[in-house]
């Protein structure tokens, strides 16, 4: 890193994280794994689809990652090299079986790799589900050797300075680049102990309550209701457990003239 390069910051205080791009010189503030969670959305089609089996096509990759730094810095511009994958014995290969992203000079494959890298150690290492049951969820798809490898190649691309905020002692990563930092969120929240999983429906990272490790996704109304729709075994059954559980809850409430007929009968009984 030059001494004069222009570098994007990353500080967490507690839940709170803090980003400065210095292309668009604007600070943006929100829960922490703030990039991740925008990565994830972003790239919620790739990862679908290779979830389902399905190769991650070179277009439908680009496009995602275009989207990715348009909405955190301002420009669609790719900052951050790719890691090459080339020499590595890749584990997705041998998942996804016969795999032919297409043509690919710019090396925007491995950019997928490097996403479902981070999703799957997110899972691996934060979801207390997949801690406490051994990994199987995580494993189902990423496999379980080397998958730090873009873990340790970005986190050279950071530095971590500490500070002081708000009386506590914290860390400002910067980098020249953005991917960076958001496996910076990774590496602090494995240092914090974060309890932490990925929605399925919007793939926003989410943190669990201190008494509550079986939440299932980020908690917003539409990820709860997507969630009950998959439950119930499509829209369908949905809507009529819905209209049930509805017409159960007037008719309860209906009931308590009945009920206080009723005890008053049994009182004199
Ligand atoms: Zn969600």
């Amino acid at each position: 890193m030059g001494q004069n390069e222009p570098l994007n910051l990353l500080m967490i205080d507690g839940e709170v994280e803090t980003f400065f791009s210095c292309h668009r010189q604007q600070v943006t503030e929100g829960d922490t794994f703030l990039l991740s969670s925008v990565l994830f959305r972003n790239f919620a089609g790739v990862i679908s689809d290779v979830l389902q089996g399905q190769p991650a096509a070179v277009i439908e990759t680009e496009a995602a990652l275009r989207n990715f730094y348009r909405e955190v810095n301002g420009s669609d511009e790719i900052m951050d090299q790719p890691i090459p994958v080339s020499d590595f014995d890749f584990n997705y290969r041998q998942i996804i079986k016969g795999y032919d992203p297409g043509p690919d000079e710019r090396g925007v494959v491995s950019y997928s790799w490097e996403v479902l890298a981070l999703y799957g150690m997110i899972v691996t290492w934060l979801d207390p589900r997949e801690v406490n049951g051994g990994q199987l969820i995580a494993k189902l798809w990423l496999g379980d050797a080397d998958n730090n490898y873009f873990f340790k190649q970005r986190c050279r691309q950071f530095y971590s300075c500490p500070t002081v905020v708000s009386k506590r002692f914290t860390f400002v990563h910067d980098s020249p680049g953005i991917l960076p930092l958001c496996w910076a969120e990774l590496l602090n929240a494995i240092n914090q102990k974060d309890k932490a999983s990925i929605c399925p429906f919007c793939h926003a990272v989410y943190h669990f309550p201190h008494t509550n490790h079986r939440k299932k996704t980020c908690g917003s109304p539409e990820c709860k209701k997507a969630y009950l729709i998959r439950q119930h075994g499509g829209i369908d059954s949905y809507r009529a457990w819905e209209a049930k559980r509805r017409k159960d809850a007037r008719d309860k409430k209906a009931r308590p003239n009945d009920l206080t007929w009723r005890t008053s009968e049994l009182m004199n009984e």
